[in-house]
């Protein structure tokens, strides 16, 4: 899995935390668990997602085509006006089927349908050194780790490899918005200037 792959880490031993980061097996300190709470109890249907990533990757696909298409509405309606409405079926669609966290800067399709946003810290760009022997999550247990689930679901998917890509770190700012919305309007204007 390249500089990201499970086993290959993020740099966390480098970090001055990572003498508080358990080996895999034991139970994580006080300090760490505290200072990366694990997210709320997860549904089971992300791990369905990740098992169907190669239909959800098709599906994304056409879906993505749909709201290009639709850019002359969205313009005429007003991007800002249409937020709302977009972002309230953005959040139920992907919180149902990815426990989506409405980061505003969705990675989906570059992550085996498996939402980096629910791993407990928050890692973007591959899974830290802490992932336990059966490839559950060191901070919390009972939760396989996300990004080992990525692994595997892009594995299943067409442009699987999209998960080689080094991702930009979060932008908070963006938080709570269509990720659906920014994509259209970010593809749209790079339409326009290629065709200028
Ligand atoms: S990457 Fe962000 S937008 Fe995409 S499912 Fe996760 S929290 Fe939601």
């Amino acid at each position: 899995m390249g500089i990201n792959g499970p086993g290959g880490g993020t740099g966390m031993a480098a970090t001055p935390d990572a003498a508080r980061i358990p080996a895999p097996g034991q139970r994580p300190s006080a300090p760490a668990a505290a200072a990366a709470p694990a997210p709320a109890a997860r549904g089971r249907l992300w791990l369905w997602s990740v098992r169907h990533a190669r239909g959800l990757e098709r599906l994304y696909r056409i879906l993505a085509a749909l709201f290009l298409r639709l850019h002359p509405l969205w313009q005429a309606l007003g991007y800002a006006r249409a937020e709302r409405p977009v972002r309230f079926v953005e959040r139920q669609v992907k919180g149902l089927l990815f426990d989506c966290r409405m980061c505003g800067q969705c990675v989906l399709s570059a992550t085996g349908m498996s939402c980096p946003m629910n791993c407990p810290k928050q890692l973007r760009n591959g899974p830290c050194g802490g992932v336990r022997a059966d490839g559950h999550c060191e901070v919390a247990p009972e939760m396989p780790c996300a990004w080992v689930k990525a692994w595997e679901g892009a594995r299943r998917m067409a442009q699987g490899d999209a998960i080689l890509a080094v991702q930009k770190p979060v932008d908070r700012r963006l938080a709570g918005r269509s990720s659906w919305l920014d994509v259209t309007a970010r593809e749209a204007a790079a339409r326009r200037r290629d065709a200028a």
